[in-house]
């Protein structure tokens, strides 16, 4: 999968490519979708949603520049793949989910294999998790119609926030808004295709 889909698109952050080749793909999704964990695709997880693209968790990691001794938050656990991923790459991560049955899964399954610091909680991302803030990063894995006004005061001078934004359902683009001197700059990271964000910043169940 590295090879074939991850450093030809420009993913070259050793470790996230390290962190990618650790995490087990088809452990996250159904059995009957195992065979397809390792193409570069989304797949569905239930509920209408899906686990994102490999490619996709990889460059949303590499656009947060991550050290290793960040708190993190992920709006969106779904299957618990990307927040097993960031597991790996940060010191703490926290993840929000509007549905607890994804809640109970993830749980289980990042408990079975390990991954310590993932805290799932189950809320509203739209508004952030304020009880672990502040977050040196914020990454959205669901499509927002708006930045959500809650995740500014919930992160850390230079934290960034990595989500995808866009005027329908369907299609968005991917921004990295960094906090500087009080400040939010913006810069654009190309386009992508997310299931919605339900709520306040995105749209109606
Ligand atoms: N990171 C996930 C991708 C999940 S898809 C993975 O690796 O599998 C996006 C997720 O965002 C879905 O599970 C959806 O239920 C969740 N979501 C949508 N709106 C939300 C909200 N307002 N609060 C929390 N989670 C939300």
């Amino acid at each position: 999968m590295l090879a074939q889909h991850l450093q030809p698109r420009g993913i070259d952050d050793r470790r996230v490519l390290d962190a990618m080749s650790q995490v087990p793909r088809e452990k996250f999704v159904s059995l009957d979708q195992q065979s397809l964990a390792y193409n570069d695709c989304a797949l569905p997880i239930g509920y209408n949603q899906t686990i994102s693209q490999p490619f996709t968790v990889a460059y949303m990691c590499q656009a947060a520049q991550l050290k290793g001794d960040e708190n993190v938050l992920e709006v969106g656990t779904g299957s618990g793949y990307g927040a097993a991923v960031l597991s790996l790459l940060a010191s703490e991560v926290h993840t929000v989910e509007r549905i607890p049955e994804f809640k109970k899964q993830a749980t289980e399954r990042l408990h079975r294999f390990g991954y310590s610091n993932v805290h799932i909680h189950t809320a509203d991302g739209n508004q952030g998790v304020q009880e672990a803030a502040p977050y040196d990063v914020i990454i959205v894995t669901a499509g927002a119609a708006s930045l959500p006004e809650p995740y500014r005061n919930q992160l850390k001078p230079d934290g960034r926030i990595i989500i995808p934004i866009g005027t329908e359902h369907t299609g968005q683009t991917m921004y990295r808004f960094t906090l500087k001197n009080g400040e939010l700059s913006e810069e654009n990271l190309g386009a992508f295709t997310f299931v919605p964000l339900i709520g306040e910043y995105g749209w109606p169940v």
